[in-house]
């Protein structure tokens, strides 16, 4: 079998084409529905996780013009910027680079990427900067104030990922975790949407390449270049769309035990265009491999696979007020990643438009007030077999799910083509 994306969007038009979810694939391959499966033209993918590539440029007046030289140094919201690399000299115009996974000065729980989504949603933020001759400006301003306010990534959106855990004897801060690991394997964490995920149904970058259209945090965006540390193994791309028209809910801070990480959310409509594509669009989860990784310095020390960690598990995380005995520092409330559970008289309530479904509430709360089996990692690991709870996901295959029915949508109802890429990734 053989087509072309111009072909694809002949049928598109004319109301012919199959445009199915990975989601759905998944689900009609369970049902026995091979036959119906083999008849998809176009599938939908998507993937919502901690993607520390994910940087932004915002460009915004500051000052009348004629009054300083140049800014060189800045903050929003307590998040440090870099000021450049156009001085904008007496413009009164700040450039800046804002990376998500940058701290605040003032707050540790803040940091860049909790401050895109303050921005996205159209919060108003404080930028203090610094001009060439000492004077210290401040100003109030929201994004509809910026002329310019994209998000771009160095490197995101790998085809999986790997978990991650801590053989060692003593207690390990990582940013692959929101809490710091527990030591002799005491838990493992990972991250990865398994069948889901975009590159892994187009592995050999066939379809995805330079210009590739997709949604970046629910707004569409293109590939614009290979992402850093790309190989033929963990391919990924560099990728950039407007913040203005972001999806909040599909993106934001998310507190990790090193600092903020970023959540960012990507779909990618995957024509199909050849026998490969279509063998990788049936990928179950269960074929497709994950390696453990030891934390303390990321060399592979086992070998699991995506239907350990998601198969059989609960996707959303529920809360349950009836066990909650009000303790005096909420545990969970404490680890809670993006700060999403609210605690009254009645017990706690989770904000389902920040919860990542990470499960990390359902480990620290002891009272069973939080609801959701995130599993064990079973495998051999050095000759000796290990059983590994799951105690943070980094990856929400909601949010996954979320974004492909939304492109799904879009390219049913014309208003997002798929066009051919102009370059190859080079892994
Ligand atoms: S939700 Fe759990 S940790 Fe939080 S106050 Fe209630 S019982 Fe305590
Ligand atoms: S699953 Fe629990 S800890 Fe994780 S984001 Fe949701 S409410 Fe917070």
């Amino acid at each position: 079998m053989k087509r072309t994306i111009d072909e694809i969007n002949t049928r598109i038009k004319k109301g012919e084409a199959v445009v199915l979810t990975a989601r759905e694939i998944a689900d009609s391959l369970a049902a026995g529905k091979e036959k119906e499966v083999r008849k998809v033209d176009v599938v939908t993918t998507g993937t919502m996780g901690l993607m520390s590539g994910t940087y932004a440029i915002l460009s915004f007046p500051i000052t009348k013009a004629g009054i300083h030289r140049r800014f060189t140094r800045g903050t929003i919201n307590g998040v440090p910027v870099s000021i450049g690399p156009a001085p904008n000299e007496s413009l009164g115009i700040i450039d800046a680079f804002v990376f998500g996974t940058q701290e605040s000065d003032d707050d540790p729980n803040y940091g860049g990427s909790f401050l895109f989504r303050d921005l996205v949603e159209g919060k108003e933020v404080t930028v203090k900067a610094t001009s060439i001759d000492g004077t210290e400006i401040e100003a109030a301003m929201t994004i509809d104030e910026m002329g310019t306010a994209k998000l771009m990534s160095a490197r995101n959106c790998f085809r999986n990922y790997r978990a991650m855990v801590n053989p060692s004897e003593k207690e390990f801060t990582s940013i692959f975790s929101n809490r710091p690991f527990r030591p002799n394997y005491g838990g493992i964490t990972f991250s990865g949407c398994g069948h889901l995920s975009p590159l892994q149904n187009d592995p050999d970058l066939v379809s995805v390449g330079v210009g590739t259209g997709l949604l970046f945090n629910g707004n569409e965006g293109f590939v614009f270049s290979t992402g850093t540390r790309c190989s033929p193994k963990y391919p990924n791309l560099m990728t950039v769309a407007d913040m203005k028209g972001m999806d909040p809910i599909l993106m934001g801070g998310f507190r990790t035990a090193a600092g903020p990480e970023v959540l960012t959310t990507y779909a990618i409509p995957i024509p199909v265009l050849n026998d490969s594509i279509l063998k990788s669009v049936m990928t179950r989860d269960e074929d497709i491999p994950l390696s453990i990784a030891d934390v303390r310095d990321r060399h592979k020390i086992g070998q699991t696979n995506y239907g350990a960690v998601w198969t059989g598990h609960d996707e959303i995380i529920t809360e349950d007020k009836r066990p909650c005995i009000k303790c005096k520092i909420c545990a969970a409330s404490n680890v809670c990643p993006t700060m999403a559970i609210k605690q009254n008289e009645a017990g706690p309530t989770i904000d389902r438009s920040r919860c990542v479904n990470c499960g990390a509430c359902v480990i620290a709360c002891e009272q069973g007030s939080f609801k959701g089996l995130l599993g064990n990692v079973k495998t051999s690991i050095a000759g000796q077999e290990r059983e590994m709870p799951i105690v943070c996901r980094n990856s929400n295959r909601v949010g996954a799910v979320r974004t492909m029915n939304d492109l799904k949508n879009r390219i049913l109802d014309g208003s997002f083509t798929m066009r051919e890429k102009v370059a190859d990734i080079n892994p």
